[in-house]
């Protein structure tokens, strides 16, 4: 059985990120937020516009002012007023002065800004107290960014910095990758929707919802197939449906070895290539990772296990970074993990990596995990609430003792 690190890597491999000139549609500054741009955006215009002011203060030739001490001030004539966003009307000639705002255009003649606190005004003359070297308090034109060069890259994430910086260059439309659609399908004879009323020995329909919230959050669309029972031909029919609408498939359950788990034969009978069938990971070790032809681009298959942790933990540790590289992010496709340090005793049976759900919390001293108190078995959904991330128990390891440092995957909002 393969590690998850390699699973992983492998997975990576086997996706297919949407087209940037395709998979492609523009959308309004105010819907941008959370969407991965498929254009890179270039300056229009030299940043900052203009050699401008970094302080409230005057505007003044180096020249005059290179003998002034708090002693032996040097007065200057102060010969107009510049306040931010407006140009400034005269050229400062030897001895001149311009009182000047944070922002505002420095006027010509003038090479360097004397900040007010240095300064005394007495009617239209002023005291400088310092003396300021060329330059001084001088935001230059084009010293941020040139026009023409690349302000943001395809790939990357329009988080709020990347809206500022957006709205700064006057990019009100922006093109960015569609949503990839993520086709959802839980499979078992058992199971049964939430608002079904409940027959001895089904079970609610958990995954389907879980999954899809998960895909969500990510930023793509889900698209709820449903539940589909354990018989070969309704699989077959609901599996081939997923592959034709979506850009990747997700179903649970079915991908064990019992004598109802079909998944694995119906997708060899619709002619997909099976990569995996199980991982070293508990919970999570049945995992088909399969890839098969729809009309666009070769498609992942992911058949998850059915018990709902199980599904949690392999969405977090193997479908998000695969839908991570699908949604065409240029970086950070792999699975976030950090470090912690354990406020429990961590325990695991050392044959497979072992996943333990809690919390994190930031302390002075850095990150610190907890883990949720009640069972750790696959089945139990219920002491997952509020979970942020897993603590990872390594192969050949049985015990990670409280106070001792552990790897955590990190499975709250997605890093940027
Ligand atoms: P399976 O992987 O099909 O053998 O299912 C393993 C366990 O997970 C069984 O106890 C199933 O009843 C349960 N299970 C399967 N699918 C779901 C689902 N969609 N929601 C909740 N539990 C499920
Ligand atoms: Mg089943």
């Amino acid at each position: 059985m393969i590690s998850a690190d390699t699973a992983e890597a492998q997975i990576l491999e086997l996706v297919v990120p949407l087209d940037s000139r395709r998979d492609c549609e523009s959308v309004s500054l105010l819907d941008a937020p959370g969407r991965i741009l498929s254009e890179s955006v270039l300056s229009p215009t030299d940043f900052p516009h203009w050699d401008n002011s970094a302080m409230d203060g005057y505007a003044v030739r180096s020249d005059d002012i290179r003998q002034a001490t708090a002693d032996a001030p040097v007065e200057l004539l102060v010969i107009e007023e510049i306040p931010a966003g407006q140009p400034p009307q005269q050229t400062l000639e030897p001895g001149q002065a311009a009182r000047i705002f944070t922002g505002a255009m420095l006027p010509p003649g003038a090479d360097t800004v004397v900040m007010q606190e240095d300064t005394q005004r007495q009617g239209d003359r002023v005291q400088i107290f310092s003396a300021g070297h060329p330059r001084a308090f001088i935001r230059e034109r084009g010293s941020y960014q040139r026009a023409g060069e690349r302000v943001l890259s395809v790939g990357s994430v329009v988080t709020p910095t990347e809206v500022a910086i957006l709205a700064a260059v006057q990019r009100t439309q922006v093109e960015v990758y569609r949503r990839p659609r993520i086709a959802i399908l839980s499979t078992g004879n058992e199971l049964v929707s939430p608002e079904e009323t409940l027959q001895l020995g089904q079970i609610v329909d958990s995954n389907q919802f879980a999954i899809a919230a998960l895909v969500q959050q990510m930023g793509a669309i889900p698209l709820c197939q449903g539940i589909v029972p354990d018989q070969p031909e309704a699989l077959k029919q609901a599996i081939s449906t997923a592959i034709a609408e979506a850009d990747m498939v997700l179903s649970s359950g079915g991908v064990s070895v019992g004598d109802y788990d079909y998944v694995d034969q119906i997708l060899s009978d619709l002619g997909a290539t099976l990569h995996l069938r199980s991982v070293a990971v508990k919970p999570g070790k049945p995992l088909t990772v399969a890839t098969v032809k729809n009309s666009s681009a070769p498609l992942l298959y992911f058949g998850l296990p059915g018990n709902p942790v199980s599904a949690l933990v392999s969405f977090w540790r193997f479908v998000a970074p695969a839908m991570r590289k699908l949604s065409g992010r240029s970086d950070h496709w792999p699975a976030p993990f950090l470090v912690a340090r354990s406020r429990h005793d961590l325990k695991a049976g050392g044959k497979r990596e072992t996943y333990l759900w809690g919390q994190l919390h930031i302390t002075p001293t850095g990150l610190e995990f907890s883990l949720s108190q009640g069972s750790h078995s696959s089945g139990n959904l219920i002491n997952m609430a509020g979970t942020q991330g897993l603590a990872v128990v390594p192969i050949g390891v049985t015990e990670i003792a409280a106070g001792s440092t552990v790897r955590v995957l990190w499975v709250g909002a997605d890093f940027q």
